[in-house]
């Protein structure tokens, strides 16, 4: 059985663990590999080795930091297959969303190699007289990002890529569930020519992550996943004076006006709510027509399309959607369709009988679809972050009424509306309070170049990730103010000028 271990100052290191837990493909259900769990003499290793290289990569000319990723993001073009199947193999999702996540990941790396550009700085020149005044955006140190499974490829490239452009090194604390990619990553970083010690990943769970909380040498944490945690790690790392980013769940609305094509609306729900099956901080998990008429439209719109879904391995090309991560997601999830049920919501179409008869799959951690229709407020399924296949539909009588039931949510991660009438849509992005808002589109994840990150519980901290407040997270600016006194100045020479 493979094992997947750390990497730290440029080489795979096994380190001093005794603890290590099986890392498993969903669609079999089998354990395949196992990865070893850091202890904290290990993060102390990755640690040092990131304080050791930081002297010379923060000094190296962002120019030249930007062509190593330059060169990592043609070797990811290349080689996508190849972690894309990776990400299939423990996740679970489809080889073509895992490509599409690639993809979003490779997009920051772009983005990242501007940092000649937005690291330029601001120049005030006669602040007083003969007095100029200029800022620059110098880097933190040594800084960590601890992220989830459902994006193993992609959120650690949210963080690293901007993180490294501004001369900071990185020691990385991936999913324990999906461990692979990060050691591709590490990989293809070093054969792009990126320094020993620059960038390091350690392999584990709570113990590693409290021993980076806690490191005096780790000067900012970005972190990705559940909202408890995230308040955790924002209270924990605050408190050790580190500078925190902390992005948590989510329980995305999209408002369905009366005039909204009713086609488009459903597609992109049923791309938007089961896609990734729905593990997806921007998943829709709550679908709110306006108006009964409207409600009736889409549920009957979407009831043959949720029936139809192809559920199945995610390295077959006709399968829409994969397993769920775990067992014990598998059966959490499917418990809050038991809930649903219990709390009376109407249970339209049902997902949990749902097997895949492929021999090899039987074991497999496979969940069909559920939609449910008349859910309320109260409601568990409605309140939490279920994480899976399970779209409710909680019908509204107004606009209004739709957008106080958002704003009365905890979570402000990402939001949509669908209509066809302008004002609707101006009004809906201005007032609505959430971070990411789409109109007419179902899943407003921003490009590199603008920034990622929700409001209330969605997110801790006070940057966002990627674009520029990356850039603001993982820089610290210094304001100089200078005067010279007057120098000597020779006279004027005409003959032609020589060395000697
Ligand atoms: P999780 O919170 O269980 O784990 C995230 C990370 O925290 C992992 O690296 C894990 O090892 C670590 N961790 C887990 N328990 C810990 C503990 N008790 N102490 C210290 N560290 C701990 O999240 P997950 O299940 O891997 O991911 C799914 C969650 O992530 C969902 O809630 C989803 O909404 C969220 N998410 C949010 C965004 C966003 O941008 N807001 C993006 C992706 C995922």
């Amino acid at each position: 059985m493979q094992t997947i271990t750390h990497f730290i100052n440029g080489r795979q290191d096994k380190g001093t663990a005794d603890r290590s837990q099986p890392v498993f493909n969903p669609a079999t259900g089998k354990a395949e590999k196992e990865v070893i769990l850091a202890t904290t003499q290990d993060v102390d290793s990755a640690v040092a080795a990131a304080k050791a290289a930081f002297p010379e990569w923060s000094k190296t000319p962002p120019l030249r930091r930007a062509r190593i990723l330059d060169r990592f993001k043609m070797m990811i073009w290349d080689r996508m297959d190849e972690i894309a199947a990776a990400v299939t193999a423990e996740h679970g999702k489809t080889f073509d969303d895992a490509k599409g996540e690639v993809t979003r990941a490779l997009e920051v790396v772009e983005f990242a190699t501007a940092a000649p550009t937005f690291l330029k700085s601001e120049f005030s020149e006669n602040v007083g007289t003969g007095v100029d005044s200029f800022n620059v955006r110098q880097a933190l140190g040594v800084v960590a990002g601890i992220t989830p499974f459902n994006f193993p490829a992609m959120v650690p490239m949210w963080m690293f890529p901007v993180a490294l452009a501004c001369g900071n090194t990185f020691v990385l604390k991936p999913s324990e569930r999906d461990p692979s990619a990060s050691l591709l990553i590490a990989e293809w970083l070093k054969e792009a020519g990126l320094p020993d010690g620059v960038f390091n990943v350690v392999q584990g769970d709570k113990v590693a992550v409290d021993a980076l909380l806690e490191h005096p040498d780790v000067k900012a944490i970005s972190f990705v996943g559940s909202t408890p945690i995230a308040k955790y790690i924002y209270t924990t790392g605050t408190a050790n004076g580190k500078r925190v980013q902390a992005l948590g769940g989510a329980k995305n609305h999209m408002v369905i006006m009366p005039d909204a094509d009713m086609d488009m609306a459903a597609s992109a729900l049923m791309g938007a709510a089961y896609g990734s099956a729905g593990e997806r901080c921007m998943a829709i998990s709550v679908a709110v027509p306006v108006g009964e008429k409207t409600a009736d439209a889409l549920v009957s719109k979407l009831k043959p399309m949720v029936e139809k879904l192809k559920v199945g391995p995610g390295m077959d090309s006709d399968s829409e959607m994969g397993p769920l991560v775990t067992r014990a997601h598998l059966d959490k999830v499917r418990s809050y369709v038991d809930a649903g049920v219990e709390a009376g919501a109407d249970l339209v179409v049902d997902g949990r009988g749902y097997k895949v008869d492929k021999q090899g799959y039987e074991d497999g951690f496979f969940l069909g679809a559920s939609l449910f229709d008349n859910v309320t407020p109260d409601m568990s399924i409605y309140r939490d972050e279920i994480f899976g296949p399970v779209l409710s539909v909680v019908r509204r009588d107004s606009y209004q009424d739709a957008v106080d039931l958002i704003h009365g949510h905890e979570y402000a991660n990402g939001t949509a509306i669908f209509t066809r009438d302008g004002d609707t849509a101006r009004a809906f992005q201005q007032d609505i309070e959430v971070g990411m808002v789409g109109v007419n589109v179902p899943i407003p994840v921003p490009m590199a170049f603008h920034s990622f990150g929700g409001w209330k519980a969605s997110l801790f901290g006070d940057h966002a990730m990627h674009g520029m407040e990356g850039v603001r997270f993982f820089t610290r600016i210094k304001t100089t103010t200078q005067r010279w006194p007057t120098g000597q100045r020779t006279d004027p020479e005409f003959k032609m000028p020589t060395l000697g």
